[in-house]
């Protein structure tokens, strides 16, 4: 996911209770290496021209909130997956559950778990750093940085492969892998070393770049949830994200997820995707992922002019609210979509965002109504 955004000021510093990730590295396990299944197991000749998939998140069953360690995330990832393949999603997301973090239980991870492992970081965040960070403000909604950085930024201990390997043992077939785009990684942090914005967010893709190649998932998706709402620094945010995206291995597709932020159902950020055409149309990606489903309907207009080399894919269940969806009302929504674009530009439908912040029963029943609404439409 995305996940999306995170909420309006980080947690407490203060860890008590180790999160599974950390109980895991402390246990020195490993996760079994895996090949990624490959893109023809999510499309092949007899499959649906339309494919389901989901974002990324999924909401942490409270079994694994009241005791977390590493064989609960695996056991997790694992009910996500099937719950996933049950409903028919052909190409599943992992749930970012090995992101969760115990001392942090209101944010889904998009964030800190990417900026806290890396080298160049600091996360000590008191008074003083917090009133700097509101005076910058790069980011409206949230009070405090994710961190500060004081040094070259480095990976650290972030370790994407230890994270993918330990889903793809357990997908059972092909997957998606989500990494949060550097732009809106950048937007977070309060920078005391590189005194320029552009080169933090270029730093911050080179960082996220390294870790691509091997990731044995069948698609990588990047997402970004913070460029709808700042449309001038899109040509930035297309720089950045492309360092990731040509890193990925050949064969494995590339997605780029948009939305305009998620927390407690709120949009967060103000914006559509006239302003981001031109940004759109540079990202080597493979599809996007769009938010759609809790749009205006003017929305539909810019889908037309992007670029045909990019496959499109459309948000048609509204994560934002917690009326399911009927099959009806998922099928009006892509034919939509398709009378604006022509038919067989949609080859993606999705929730319009991460699905943490549902209850788990909505959530499951939102991803059935996925999977009936694109019968529907396809008259399967
Ligand atoms: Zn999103």
């Amino acid at each position: 996911m995305c996940s999306s955004c995170p909420p309006p000021s980080s947690a407490s510093q203060s860890p008590v209770i180790k999160s599974p990730r950390t109980l895991a590295a402390a246990a020195g396990l490993r996760a079994p290496s895996v090949k990624a299944a490959p893109v023809a197991a999510a499309r092949s000749a007899s499959s649906p021209r339309i494919l389901t998939t989901t974002v990324g998140s999924y909401p942490v069953p409270d079994w694994l909130a009241a005791l977390p360690s590493e064989q609960a995330v695996i056991d997790a990832t694992r009910v996500v997956f099937d719950l996933q393949r049950q409903a028919g999603i052909d190409l599943p997301t992992d749930g970012e559950l090995y992101r969760f973090d115990v001392n942090h239980p209101d944010t889904n991870g998009m964030i800190e778990y990417f900026i806290r492992p890396m080298a160049g970081i600091s996360s000590v965040v008191g008074r003083s750093i917090t009133e700097e960070f509101t005076r910058h403000s790069p980011m409206g909604f949230r009070r405090k940085p994710a961190g500060v950085v004081t040094g070259k930024l480095g990976e650290g201990s972030l370790n994407l492969l230890a994270d993918c390997q330990r889903a793809a043992a357990v997908a059972g077939g092909a997957f998606k892998f989500t990494v949060t785009s550097p732009y809106m990684l950048a937007r977070t942090l309060l920078d005391h070393h590189y005194g320029s914005f552009n080169k933090l967010t270029m730093a911050l893709g080179e960082v996220l770049a390294a870790q691509m190649p091997g990731l044995p998932a069948t698609c990588l998706q990047v997402d970004e949830a913070n460029i709808p709402g700042n449309p001038a620094d899109a040509p930035l945010a297309a720089a950045s994200m492309n360092l990731v995206l040509d890193a990925i291995d050949a064969g494995t597709e590339r997605a780029v997820h948009f939305c305009f932020g998620n927390y407690g159902g709120q949009t967060i950020q103000k914006g559509n995707w006239e302003k981001l055409l031109t940004f759109l149309n540079a990202l080597h990606t493979d599809h996007l992922v769009l938010e759609l489903a809790h749009r205006p309907a003017a929305d539909l207009d810019a889908l037309k002019r992007i670029d045909k080399k990019i496959a499109l894919g459309i948000g048609v269940i509204d994560i934002k609210v917690n009326h399911i969806e009927t099959a009806d009302e998922v099928a009006a929504r892509i034919e939509a979509v398709e009378k604006k674009v022509g038919p067989g530009r949609v080859r993606w439908v999705h929730p319009d965002c991460g699905f943490w912040m549902l209850k788990r029963s909505i959530a499951d029943r939102k991803m059935e109504a996925l999977v009936r609404g694109r019968d529907k439409y396809l008259g399967r």
